[in-house]
């Protein structure tokens, strides 16, 4: 006799009646901590979480009291970083940030989750799938869904050395910040509350975001994030554990506000470490193993994030992911069925965004071309609706 329907996700998800579990390694809801610009998946949002959660998505935003719409800010805002006037503010309804930690603290209430187990190994069975931890646990399922982000497990044990990523030429920062109290007022003011970021003619991409107000009346409790990208120099290649805030502030001349203050402020004793810029999206159709194994989000498509679009897509991919598995529960389609229907979507979707971000990414270090660049063409919106709109 068959097995029982079952999803096993690695890293993320949730039910819709359908019997499943989340594994994570990670020892709680969140160990690291960025933001994320939710811009056109706020409708599948809508469908994916329950009303409650729906409606409690100020709690997860960096300023919970910001309603962008009543506030005039349902943008984004591109400026030049010599002058800090405005190239392009995409406009996008709804548009918010969403701090990765409290959302996921929210969102994980009620789902099956387990954390503190990393996948090791998987095994198919006549019918269905065995995900191995660690820990020398396992969990049985029917389909295994590999959301374990751009370095997946999953993604090397469908594609072997093809789902190895590629690393961009670009020296990546982000960290998190604190300011006086003034400081913190200031920069407040100063900066568009979504997203705020400066190309600049030297080569150079920085952005200034808030990532969490934890007490609204003390402004020294805010924390801001900052990102930086500039074109590696093979001759001066930084070394794993230089601090490059120090190479960041030698870096600043030249810049306008807010991002000139943004780095000027940062106390002395704040360090960042250069982290690799990776991406990786798909070369060749993957083999889901007649609908037993897929990946969803980063593991599916890794893209660069000077478009704003990774979460975006990996929402989308949920949503998608849940509405075949609805199909199997319902009989409308077999598993095989269902999971190619799923694949061919996230393939496409997700190789196609891969190289518009790629391409994102370069014109932020390229002034002179940067006005013909997707995000002054294109805005935040999906992919696929500007491919529709050309055919
Ligand atoms: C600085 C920064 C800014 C960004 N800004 C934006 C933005 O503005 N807009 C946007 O749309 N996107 C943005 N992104 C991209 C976005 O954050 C990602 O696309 C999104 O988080 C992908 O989610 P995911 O669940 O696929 O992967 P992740 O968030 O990486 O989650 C993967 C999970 O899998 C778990 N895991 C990994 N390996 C294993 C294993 N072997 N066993 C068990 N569990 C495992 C990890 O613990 C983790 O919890 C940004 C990314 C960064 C880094």
């Amino acid at each position: 006799m068959s097995q029982p329907h079952r999803v096993i996700v690695i890293g993320a998800g949730k039910g819709n009646g359908i019997d499943y579990v989340v594994v994570d390694k990670e020892s709680a809801p969140r160990d690291r901590n960025w933001g994320v610009t939710i811009a056109w998946s706020h409708p599948l949002l809508a469908q994916l979480l329950p009303k409650e959660l729906f409606s409690r998505l100020p709690e997860c935003q960096p300023d919970p009291n910001l309603d962008s719409k009543a506030a005039r800010f349902e943008s984004v805002i591109i400026r030049d970083g010599q002058s800090g006037a405005t190239l392009v503010q995409p406009p996008f309804p709804g548009v918010r940030r969403l701090n990765i930690q409290k959302t996921r603290t929210l969102w994980s209430k009620d789902v099956n989750v387990k954390f503190g187990k990393t996948l090791s190994d998987i095994e198919q069975t006549t019918d269905g799938v065995v995900a191995h931890f660690h820990d020398g646990t396992s969990e049985k399922g029917t389909v295994l869904v590999g959301a374990d982000g751009g370095s997946s497990f999953v993604r090397r044990w469908i594609l072997g050395d093809e789902a190895a990523s590629i690393v961009l030429p670009y020296i990546f920062l982000n960290f998190p910040v604190r300011y006086t109290a003034e400081q913190a007022l200031k920069m407040d003011k100063m900066m568009h509350p979504i997203v705020d970021v400066g190309v600049h003619p030297k080569s150079m991409y920085v952005g200034i975001f808030l990532l969490d107000k934890p007490v609204l009346d003390q402004p020294e409790t805010w924390i801001f994030y900052l990102l930086a990208t500039w074109p590696k120099n093979k001759q001066t290649e930084p070394s794993d554990n230089q601090n490059m805030v120090d190479e960041l502030r030698q870096r600043m001349d030249g810049w306008a506000d807010p991002y000139k203050s943004a780095v000027e402020w940062i106390p002395e004793h704040v360090q960042a470490k250069v982290v690799p810029l990776k991406i990786w999206g798909p070369k060749t159709d993957w083999s889901n193993q007649s609908g037993r194994v897929t990946l969803a989000g980063d593991a599916a498509h890794s893209m660069t994030f000077h478009r704003g679009q990774g979460a975006n897509n990996a929402i989308c991919d949920s949503e998608r992911f849940v509405a075949a598995m609805v199909k199997v529960q319902s009989s409308e389609a077999t598993l095989a069925e269902a999971m190619a229907e799923y694949d061919r979507d996230v393939i496409t979707r997700g190789r196609q965004e891969v190289e518009v971000s790629r391409t994102q990414t370069e014109a932020f270090h390229d002034y002179a071309n940067f006005l013909n660049s997707p995000v002054v063409k294109y805005g935040i919106k999906p992919i696929s609706d500007v491919t529709n709109q050309k055919s």
